[in-house]
Parts: C-alpha cells; structure tokens; sequence
C-alpha cells in the first residue's frame, strides 16, 4: 500500500463547511463553521473525529470499495470545489 500522505493544502476550508454532516452536527457553530477551526487550523487535530481523517476513513470504510488513489482523488475534487469557494469569497471581501 502507498504510504503516501494526503496532500491537503491546509486552507481549512472543509470545516467551514460541515453543515449536513450528521457526525459534525454538534461541532456546528450555526453557520456550518467548525467551533474547532482557528484560522485554518483545527485545535483538536491529533484528537478530530474520524469523519474530518482522510486515512483514517479510507482505512476504516472506502478501502472496501476503491484504492486510496481513486479516495483521495475523490477528497481532491471536493478540495478544489472547496478551495475555489474560499477565493471567491476573498475576491468578495477586496473587491
Ligand atoms: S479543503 Fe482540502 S485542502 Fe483544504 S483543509 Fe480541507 S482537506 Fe485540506
Ligand atoms: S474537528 Fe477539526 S478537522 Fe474536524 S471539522 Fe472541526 S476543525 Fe475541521
């Protein structure tokens, strides 16, 4: 198995937007923000829920149904949706 790690780019982004997950309902600040996020980063990082680890939810439930490449290619595209949403609300907040 590869041991490569996933490569997230650490824009914090995906806990801004953790409303309709039922694992995170309690996390929800009422604006789909995570009370744990502080700037990018999550202060409860080494302890996070297994929904917010990539490994961990791969090993535990996709390894069943597809390669980690074709998983974590699948979290890169929600990354990138992700990633773009967070420019345009900068772009937003300059302009
Ligand atoms: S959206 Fe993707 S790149 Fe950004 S912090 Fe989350 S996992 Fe990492
Ligand atoms: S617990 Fe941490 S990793 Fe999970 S959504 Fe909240 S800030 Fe993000």
């Amino acid at each position: 198995m590869s041991d490569v790690k996933f490569p997230c780019e650490k824009c914090g982004e995906c806990c801004r937007h953790i409303s309709g997950i039922p694992e995170l309902a309690e996390y929800d600040r009422g604006d789909g923000v995570c009370i744990h996020l502080k700037g990018v980063l999550c202060e409860i990082y080494d302890h996070r829920p297994d929904i917010c680890n990539v490994e961990t939810m791969f090993r535990k439930v996709f390894s069943k149904s597809m390669t980690r490449e074709e998983f974590f290619a699948k979290n890169l595209d929600a990354c990138k949706v992700l990633m773009k949403m967070k420019e345009d609300r900068e772009k937003g907040q300059l302009g």
